[in-house]
């Protein structure tokens, strides 16, 4: 909140004055700055990239996907995470070099395979035996050798929302290590003909403040490497930790540097492999949240003001849950300011409602506002990932546009949403005209 830029009472963000944005493109509205993006990756590039020989580092799209920021990535020299067949065709569309995206999923469905694997997708992150089959079939078809890295559920907890927890033993996600299924998967992936197993995966979480849970990662895949080395032979000469370095949403946030977790985590990994006679494996890192969260916030126009005397003041906005399903998700907060009136005194406290028909659409529980009227401006803060990602058209309400600023000027990547649209795809069956 501290570096805010205010100029004549509104809120400036990239360069732009926000009360102007609104005028020009209607709320709710995503605002992007790319200026942010570039600062991101530029400090992966000088604290990861650079500094250590033989990595990557790749964007996990998830988080705020669309062409003009897979142009933004490749321009930055970063790699590209997808999970799903719409994400990769997203990268394919808009022409992201196919040999730097990771391919991940925790159940990728046949047709996915195929669109990855006869696009030469760079890597295919592996989550269970059945998806080794699929792919080695697959690839023969089509006369490929996929590259693969397994995914492993490390089996180490994190401090975070379970909803975002990932890496613990109980998980959807990945390959455990219990009963030999990891060693059943490695010899697979040796004899099968028509992959090239290269490595191994982890991700053990989202939002995290504590390097630990990566270090224990670490302990227990280069122990998962001395094995397969020791029992099949096999170098790993890949190694991928995940993403999930903490940002601030809210006060009481402490996000460490990124050096906090990388140097961590390299050291751990030249410790240990040097310890267990390892050659050092090429690492990745996939930061997501940490590379678009704070370059984003959400614009939307103030409507009704409702004052129950003595109980609470609710302020409701234009838009909710459908831009932004994470406070009625898993209780995700976030800090706002009315940005027309940036530099007022906050004597209030307010509730602020999203418009859907659903009590759980509160976007923030007590904010602390100045005097607010109906058409003011609502920034909401640090909405770049997870919310244009996740957005919905629940009450038929149409998605808005995204823009992105840079130094003052301002551009349209992603249009509002129109009600035709949202009809685009419905049909009325003869009988019933
Ligand atoms: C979601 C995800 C990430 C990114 O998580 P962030 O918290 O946004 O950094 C990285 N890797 C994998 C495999 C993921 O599923």
């Amino acid at each position: 909140m501290e570096n805010i830029r205010i100029k004549d009472g509104h809120f400036i963000f990239g360069g732009c004055d926000v009360v102007e944005l609104v005028r020009r493109y209607g709320t709710p509205l995503y605002v992007i700055s790319e200026e942010v993006i570039k600062r991101k990756c530029s400090e992966i590039r000088e604290k990861f990239l650079c500094k250590y020989k033989n990595t990557r580092a790749a964007y996990a799209s998830k988080a705020f996907l669309n062409p003009a920021m897979c142009k933004i990535i490749e321009r930055e020299g970063l790699d590209l995470d997808v999970v799903s067949g719409g994400e990769l065709y997203t990268a394919i569309r808009a022409e992201f070099p196919m040999e730097k995206v990771f391919f991940h999923g925790n159940n990728k469905t046949i047709d996915e395979l195929k669109m990855a694997i006869k696009n030469d997708v760079g890597r295919i992150v592996v989550d269970n035996l059945y998806e080794i089959e699929l792919i080695d079939k697959i690839s023969k078809e089509y006369g490929k050798k996929a590259r693969l890295l397994y995914r492993i559920t490390p089996g180490v907890e994190s401090k975070t929302h379970r909803y975002i927890s990932t890496g613990q033993v109980d998980s959807k996600f990945g390959i455990p290590l219990a009963g030999n299924i990891i060693f059943e998967a490695v010899e697979k992936g040796i004899k099968c003909e028509n992959v090239n197993l290269l490595g191994f995966h982890f991700h053990v979480g989202s939002q995290l403040f504590d390097n630990r849970s990566y270090l224990n990662a670490v302990d227990v895949v280069t122990r998962l490497m001395k094995d397969v080395k020791e029992r099949y032979g096999f170098i790993t000469k890949e190694l991928n930790t995940g993403g999930g370095y903490g940002i601030y949403y809210f006060k009481g946030d402490k996000p460490k540097p990124i050096d906090y977790f990388i140097d961590a985590i390299m050291d751990k990994i030249y410790k240990r492999c040097s310890e267990f006679g390892l050659e050092i494996p090429t690492v990745v890192i996939e930061p997501g949240r940490w590379i678009i969260g704070e370059a984003g916030i959400t614009l939307y126009t103030i409507g009704f003001i409702k004052e129950i005397p003595g109980v609470r003041t609710y302020v409701s906005i234009d838009g909710g849950m459908t831009d932004n399903p994470r406070p009625a998700l898993y209780g995700a907060k976030y800090e706002a300011l009315i940005a027309n009136k940036v530099d007022s005194e906050k004597n209030k406290l307010v509730t602020i409602a999203g418009k859907c028909c659903e009590s759980g659409d509160i976007l923030i529980w007590n904010l602390r506002v100045p005097k607010v009227a109906s058409g003011d401006i609502l920034a909401v803060l640090n909405t770049g990932a997870y919310n244009y990602s996740m957005a919905n058209n629940y009450n038929k309400t149409p998605r808005p546009a995204v823009v992105l600023v840079n130094e003052g000027k301002s551009e349209i990547i992603v249009e509002r949403e129109t009600y035709d649209d949202l009809l685009m795809r419905c049909r009325v069956p003869e009988y019933l005209k």
